[in-house]
């Protein structure tokens, strides 16, 4: 007979998960095969024609059959466990040596001895073994009567054959029909697999039954050596089986460890790893409960046939009760198939694993699967904390910690995903521009609570977007393109609209202002990467564009490149002293005296060819050349004054400097330095100043303005007007001089406006004891306007162009002969 083991017949799911109707059903179907065992009994007993000399009584055949049926020879076959019972042989020799209903009545006590006494099966496996075991023997019987076999002899060898192999065929039915009524699904193919082994089985155990009666028949005593020889044979059999197994768990064992890196935390991974463990402890269920970050237990479950589900428990006591009930209920019905054991992680328990009912029910667990368990869980535990580690890594590398959004990496990932899966994307940068300021003046804190609150603001926003931080105030912000009608320049409208406005930050409130910039791909390009830099070349122009949004257009590529050829040209020419210097006179008013000229910073370059000041002035600043660029002006200006002459004695020279220059420390030493060995009087020298020197840091730039005053040097303040500031600014600085813009003085003729502003600068200038220039005189009739107005100096084309040092010491000549006239 070959049988799932017992316990193995409700399958997958433990006797509990049994519902009640296929409870009843198992019932009856137990009692159609008892019913069917007792008919054919019945029907047999009197077609009995075996008269055997040997008569063997019930307390001989008992203990055969009890051992039969008990020891059954276990072995796994693809993953389920079968059992053979060589309950056929004991049969065989009762069924010839003695009466039908001896033989029937010692059979089902055994099967009844061995179910609840030594197996303590429920009640529901007990009845349905014994009807099993009835129909069994009823159907050998059966076979019997019918060949009526008068000794050992072929037909008894025919009738053996023929009623087991029905017997057989009875078992697997019945066991099929039980499988299925507990829910285990059953192909063909699951059902056909026994019954190769069956028919196999069936024949050799035929075959050694005849050959036993046929032995007893003429020798009763032989019995006794068949049973030594069995019963030696099966207990040698199951301690070699036990090696196997342990040789083969072992093995497995080292090749899972081996194999077994960083776990990855997610369901896949783990799903992987918990169905190799459950293969490697050949159990049915396999349960993981991890602590989470937040305490919470992640608690998922592997079982065979059946797909890995995850739980999150809020609590342990939640986990305990769902494992823990579950323990304690077996244990009530005496069956330890199941085992619990922890994670030991480096700071403590990390989670719990469980194994629950043995695959193939050959045996329950036991100590030797507690102690694999136990290595497994902490193999298990060490991966899972390195697959921590790994994940926590991970995160770091693609994740800016202030925000929780992507960082750049990241972001170019996804919006290359995004390519990838959509027609077009739509990417916009957008900078928080008062970022700068707010880190600046009011701290990291408060600039970083500004971050967040966009953020905050960007997922309510723009909910569909790929987001992410890509440096300072700045985001990216990329949506398919089938959203905004794919107009990049919707998207970049939309975050404005949502994102700007007044802010709350702590006891702080200031206002959100975005410079936003954006492409659309795949036309403006079709890697994440130049995506980016693209938005963001247009964000920059975008922040002097009142906020944008400025789509990207192929101009400001070319304009970057040039830029970026201007920078590095710049910085050979300083380190060459290519850079030039031009002087433009400054005439008063009234008298029409020189009254000093202005260096004005002049480059050709060979290549790029004439450059303004306009063009690289800016850049310059904005790659950290001003510093030396103002060294090499003004010692070129104040050597060059050392050459011009006239009756009043030196001329005095004026240079500009910008407002970072101004505003560093080293500037005033330098200057004091560059004058001494010079030796230039340091009232010779005027420092033009533009006003934005004063608005950015009016404290230190008053500081730094008091100290360069105190060299002795004339200040005054360039392209006056054209900034925010306004006069009251200048009111306690120490300016000698405010130069009003030329753009005042362009529409002087025509315009009353720039009249007045030109009449309340010179007022208000006076009243504060300085002087007023006015600059870019191009035309007899301004200079006339500015006389009027009280303009102590003019400068512009009108008198001359700016000019090389030489030519002014000759134009400086021919005015003082010209004066002299
Ligand atoms: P700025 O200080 O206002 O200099 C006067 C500018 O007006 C000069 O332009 C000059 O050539 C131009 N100009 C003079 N007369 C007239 C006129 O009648 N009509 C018109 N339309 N323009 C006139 P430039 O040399 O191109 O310099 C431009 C700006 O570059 C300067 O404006 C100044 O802000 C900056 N710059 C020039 N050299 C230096 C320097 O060595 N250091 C610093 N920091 N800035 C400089
Ligand atoms: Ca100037
Ligand atoms: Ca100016």
């Amino acid at each position: 007979m070959i049988m799932p083991k017992p316990q193995g017949m409700t399958g997958g799911s433990s006797g509990a998960g049994l519902g009640r109707r296929a409870a009843a059903s198992i019932y009856v179907l137990s009692t159609l095969l008892a019913v069917a065992g007792a008919a054919t009994t019945a029907w047999a007993m009197p077609r009995m024609s075996l008269n055997s000399a040997v008569e063997v009584p019930w307390f001989l055949l008992f203990p055969a059959l009890l051992a039969a049926s008990h020891l059954s020879i276990d072995f796994e076959y693809r993953g389920q466990a079968r059992s053979v019972a060589f309950s056929q042989l004991p049969l065989a020799l009762g069924a010839v040596f003695s009466s039908p209903q001896t033989l029937m009545i010692t059979w089902l006590s055994a099967v009844l001895v061995d179910s609840v006494v030594l197996r303590r099966q429920t009640a529901i496996k007990t009845a349905f073994n014994f009807g099993l075991a009835f129909a069994e023997a009823g159907v050998a019987l059966l076979a019997i009567g019918s060949l009526r076999p008068d000794g050992p002899d072929i037909r008894l060898w025919l009738a053996l054959l023929l009623g087991f192999l029905v017997a057989e065929a009875i078992s697997q039915l019945s066991l099929a029909a039980v499988m299925r009524l507990a829910g285990v699904p059953m192909s063909l193919d699951r059902l056909m697999e026994p019954v190769t082994i069956a028919t196999g089985s069936t024949l050799v155990f035929t075959c050694l039954s005849v050959v036993a009666v046929a032995a007893v028949w003429t020798e009763p005593l032989v019995a006794f050596v068949i049973v030594v020889l069995v019963m030696t044979a099966s207990l040698g059999y199951r301690a070699h089986r036990r090696l196997i197994v342990q040789e083969k768990s072992t093995h497995e064992l080292y090749e899972f460890v081996k194999d077994l890196g960083p776990v990855d935390l997610s369901l896949d991974g783990l799903t992987d790893v918990l169905e190799r463990v459950r293969t490697l402890l050949h159990t049915t269920t396999l349960d993981l409960a991890l602590v989470t970050e937040s305490g919470s237990w992640r608690h998922l479950t592997v079982a065979e046939d059946a797909h890995a589900h995850l739980v999150e428990l809020d609590r342990l006591a939640d986990l305990t009760a769902e494992i823990g009930g579950a323990r304690l209920r077996e244990r009530d019905s005496g069956v330890s198939d199941r085992m619990s054991t922890p994670l030991l992680g480096s700071q403590g328990v990390i989670g719990i694993l469980s194994a629950i009912e043995r695959a193939g029910d050959v045996r329950d667990f036991d100590m030797g699967d507690l102690r694999l368990l136990e290595t497994i869980a902490n193999q298990l535990a060490t991966a899972i904390e390195r697959g921590k580690l790994l994940t926590d890594l991970e995160r770091a590398a693609t994740t800016d910690p202030l925000t929780s959004l992507p960082n750049l990496t990241e972001i170019s990932r996804r919006i290359d995903a995004q390519l990838a899966a959509h027609d077009g994307v739509l990417v916009a940068a957008m900078a928080v521009d008062s970022f700068r300021e707010v880190n600046d003046t009011l701290g990291h804190q408060v600039g970083d609570d500004l971050l967040s609150e966009v953020t905050r603001r960007l997922h309510v926003a723009v909910p569909e977007a790929q987001i992410g931080r890509i440096g300072g105030g700045r985001f990216a912000v990329s949506v398919p393109a089938s959203h905004y009608s794919g107009d990049p320049e919707l998207l970049g409208l939309a975050l404005r609209a949502q994102i700007e406005g007044g802010a709350q930050l702590g006891a702080v409130g200031t206002h959100v202002r975005l410079s936003v910039g954006c492409v659309s791909g795949p036309e403006h390009g079709t890697e994440a990467e130049s995506l980016i830099r693209r938005a963001e070349t247009a964000m920059y122009s975008a922040r002097h564009a009142h906020g944008g949004p400025v789509l990207w257009e192929p101009a400001y590529e070319v304009q970057g490149q040039r830029r970026l050829a201007v920078v590095m040209a710049l910085r050979e020419a300083l380190a060459s002293g290519a850079i030039g210097v031009a002087f433009q006179p400054k005439v008063n008013t009234l008298t029409g005296d020189v009254t000093g000229v202005e260096a004005l910073a002049r480059w050709t370059h060979p290549a790029l060819g004439a450059i303004t000041p306009d063009e690289f002035i800016p850049l310059a600043e904005a790659s950290g050349l001003m510093g030396p660029l103002t060294t090499t002006i003004l010692r070129q200006a104040l050597t060059a004054a050392k050459g011009w002459h006239r009756r009043a004695g030196h001329v005095g020279v004026a240079v500009n400097v910008s407002a970072e220059t101004v505003l560093d420390q080293s500037f005033v030493t330098e200057v004091a330095a560059l004058l001494t060995s010079t030796s230039t009087a340091p009232g010779m020298l005027t420092l033009e100043l533009t006003e934005g020197v004063v608005v950015d840091d009016p404290a230190l730039a008053a500081q730094r303005m008091q100290e360069l005053r105190n060299l002795g040097v004339k200040l005054s303040v360039d392209d006056f007007g054209t900034g925010y500031s306004s006069l009251t600014y200048l009111k306690g600085l120490p300016v000698d001089e405010v130069k009003i813009d030329k753009g005042f003085v362009r529409n002087l003729v025509d315009d009353p406006a720039d009249r007045a502003v030109v009449r309340a600068v010179v007022d208000i200038a006076h009243t504060l004891g300085m002087r007023v220039v006015a600059e870019g005189v191009e035309q007899e009739d301004q200079q006339h306007i500015l006389r009027v107005l009280g303009v102590d100096e003019l400068q512009g084309y009108y008198f001359a162009r700016p000019m090389a040092a030489i030519d002014m010491a000759g134009w400086l000549r021919k005015r003082e002969a010209r004066a002299q006239l």
